[in-house]
C-alpha cells in the first residue's frame, strides 16, 4: 500500500483534507488554500 494519507507539503500523517484532490494536512491547507484562493478555510 502506498501512503496517501500523508500530507503534500510537510509529510506528516496528520487530519488529511482530500477535499480538492490535494491530500494535505489542515494546517498546510490554510496556507495553500490561500494561493489557491479558498476563502472557505480561515
Ligand atoms: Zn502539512
Amino acid at each position: 500500500m502506498t501512503e496517501e494519507r500523508v500530507c503534500r507539503i510537510c509529510g506528516r500523517k496528520q487530519a488529511i483534507v482530500r477535499k480538492y484532490k490535494l491530500f494535505i494536512c489542515r494546517q498546510c491547507l490554510r496556507e495553500v488554500a490561500r494561493d489557491l484562493g479558498f476563502e472557505k478555510y480561515k
